[in-house]
């Protein structure tokens, strides 16, 4: 057998391994092996993965947009290491260590401020995405309840956003793919039409429609004056929904709404935080802080899950009471976990030492030019951009009006033959989007494009077919 006859036999065992034992998230897994291909890795170097066969793939969506410097990044990894020999993990309750109390404060230092409000100024911990959520909704309904404000129950979301999977976090959540079938186990939640510039009307602007979605969002909140906790949203980017982009004026809009009717506003940056729309935090580009402030991903440069939640003074303030029901009970065993938050800590420092907000300054140069000759391709409808993420939206015609067939798998279809020529893009339905580590070089983003334009041409010859 010749090395890489060996090589491919050691990834089809692994994939055989897998199968047997594996149930992978979003998937369905009659998929596998034939439609969708399993890829075995061995290992990350950089923005790269390579395969057990010895493949290599460009990790352009940054493993569900965690990875910000590359992957097994030296200096996050010799951090981890270190604290693992020191304290890998002791229970929060009751106890506290350097990692975690330095990240807070580190954390807070860099949160989004508006000079006439109070700061954020506590942080609680949790260990992934979701459970960061459920967090911060639970805070604010429970901050209500703590007043004496029984009545306010109800949260307000924007159509097309997404904040997880657990149970509270999908009720905020409006996909139908992860929402539909759970339904009936969800907290009513009230959505808002989303801002989405892709949904302007004709000769609509995107300030306009941003105008547009915080109008309805006030009659909302006026209907329901009194009854609402909170308003989540993901700013700038809707990214499970599309890498749908919003016109920052909204969140200004939709922060002004919240201070008059008495609601909080909490932003999660999960997805968008960590440079990925340009600025450390989508909502500086608004000017805006939220009360709630929802932290996961890129938070440890995607090298361990951690959540965070930053909160304000008066929100802790109002759990403070001789009662332990008034407090904030809730716990998971991980909760601060040092090995994540010494992660977290060393990936706060790359981007001190490494300049790393005005480095992706000419990366996304890069990427903008790279992507706006997509703009003439006859099946691509929309080419969109937030600092480090850019996003194509693929269409029958190449209009906003005529979406392909969802049976003809166009998203799929590009995803495999995008993986056929090394590059691991993960569509959301038809939209295909970059969102590279930090660390893609020019070179990179040459080969990314020219892969992402032969994945769309093999995608939408024929897509009017149904794929197998
Ligand atoms: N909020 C947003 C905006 C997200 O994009 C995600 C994950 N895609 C989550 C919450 C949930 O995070 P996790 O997958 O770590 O639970």
């Amino acid at each position: 057998m010749t090395h890489d006859s060996a090589m491919i036999a050691d990834a089809d065992a692994w994939r055989s391994r897998d199968l047997a034992v594996l149930w992978h998230p979003c998937t369905q897994m009659r998929e596998h092996p034939h439609t969708l291909p399993l890829v075995p890795i061995a290992y990350g170097e950089g923005p790269w993965l390579v395969g057990r066969d010895g493949r290599r793939y460009l990790d352009a969506i940054s493993s569900w947009w965690t990875n910000l410097f590359g992957h097994a990044e030296p200096r996050i990894a010799a951090a981890i290491a270190r604290q693992a020999t020191t304290l890998e993990h002791v229970i929060l309750a009751g106890c506290s260590h350097a990692p975690a109390v330095e990240l807070a404060e580190r954390l807070l230092a860099i949160a989004p401020r508006e000079e006439r409000r109070a700061p954020l100024t506590k942080v609680f911990y949790a260990d992934n995405g979701s459970a960061g959520v459920e967090v911060a909704l639970k805070m604010a309904f429970h901050w209500f309840r703590n007043r004496g404000e029984l009545q306010r129950t109800k949260f307000v979301a924007l159509e097309n956003g997404y904040h997880g999977e657990t149970i509270g976090a999908l009720a905020v959540g409006d996909i139908p793919l992860y929402r539909r079938v759970y339904a009936p186990l969800l907290a009513e939640a009230l959505f808002a039409p989303s801002p989405d510039a892709y949904l302007c009307e004709d000769g609509e602007s995107p300030a306009q429609r941003a105008t547009r979605a915080a109008d309805a969002l006030r009659e909302l909140l006026e209907r329901h004056a009194g009854e609402i906790c909170a308003l989540i949203l993901e700013p700038r980017v809707q990214c499970a929904g599309g890498m749908r982009m919003h016109d920052p004026a909204y969140l200004r809009m939709a922060r002004e709404l919240c201070d008059a009717h008495g609601v909080f506003l909490i932003a999660d940056e999960i997805a968008v935080g960590f440079g990925r729309t340009g600025t450390l935090f989508a909502c500086e580009q608004a000017g805006i802080q939220p009360d709630l402030l929802c932290l996961s991903k890129g938070l440890t440069g995607g090298a361990l899950p951690l959540a965070a939640v930053l909160a304000t003074q008066a929100i802790y303030d109002g759990f403070l009471d001789d009662s332990r029901e008034r407090a904030f009970l809730h716990s998971h065993s991980y909760t601060g976990n040092p090995l994540a938050c010494a992660a977290a800590l060393a990936s706060l420092e790359i981007f001190g030492s490494d300049d790393v907000i005005a480095r992706n300054r000419i990366t996304a140069g890069r990427m903008r030019e790279l992507s706006l000759p997509f703009v003439d391709h006859p099946h691509v409808a929309d080419v969109r951009q937030a600092g480090m993420i850019v996003a194509f939206e693929l269409t029958r015609n190449g209009d906003r009006r005529t979406p392909f067939d969802p049976a003809a798998r166009v998203g799929l279809r590009a995803y495999r033959a995008a993986l056929d020529h090394g590059v691991l893009l993960r569509p959301l339905g038809d939209i295909l989007y970059w969102m590279p580590p930090y660390c893609v070089d020019d070179g990179t983003l040459q080969m990314l494009a020219g892969v992402t334009r032969t994945a769309i041409d093999q995608a939408t010859s024929g897509a009017t077919t149904t794929c197998a």
